[in-house]
């Protein structure tokens, strides 16, 4: 198991969290990073989602309240990539579950801790 890690780790090709600390996980495809990397970079998936130099959106878009996690190699040949519907995705670590939503009406009922 650790094993597999460390090859994990040593790929490049892979997005992967820069830090073990402060880790964040895309609202809308799950995709975990560190909220230095979604404010340098923004959501390698979510292109749209204007993040780049925005700490404001990338708070909104973005949560640190996810559970379990899942690297996923090879997203089109991934049973768990079919499970959170990743399949278009770039290879990365993936939360299973987010809590939380992309506000469209921002402001109201919005909390973070
Ligand atoms: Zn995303």
């Amino acid at each position: 198991m650790s094993d597999d890690l460390d090859h994990f780790e040593q790929e490049q090709a892979f997005n992967l969290p820069n830090s073990t600390s402060r880790l964040r996980a895309c609202l809308t495809c799950k995709i975990i990073l560190s909220g230095q990397q979604f404010t340098r970079e923004g959501c390698p998936n979510c292109r749209d989602a204007d993040m780049v130099g925005n700490k404001q959106a990338v708070e909104e878009l973005t949560t640190r309240n996810y559970s379990g996690t899942a690297a996923v190699m090879d997203p089109s040949n991934s049973w768990v990539a079919r499970n959170i519907k990743a399949d278009k995705l770039v290879a990365g670590v993936y939360a299973i579950a987010v809590q939380g939503f992309v506000s469209e009406a921002q402001g109201d009922d919005y909390e973070l801790e």
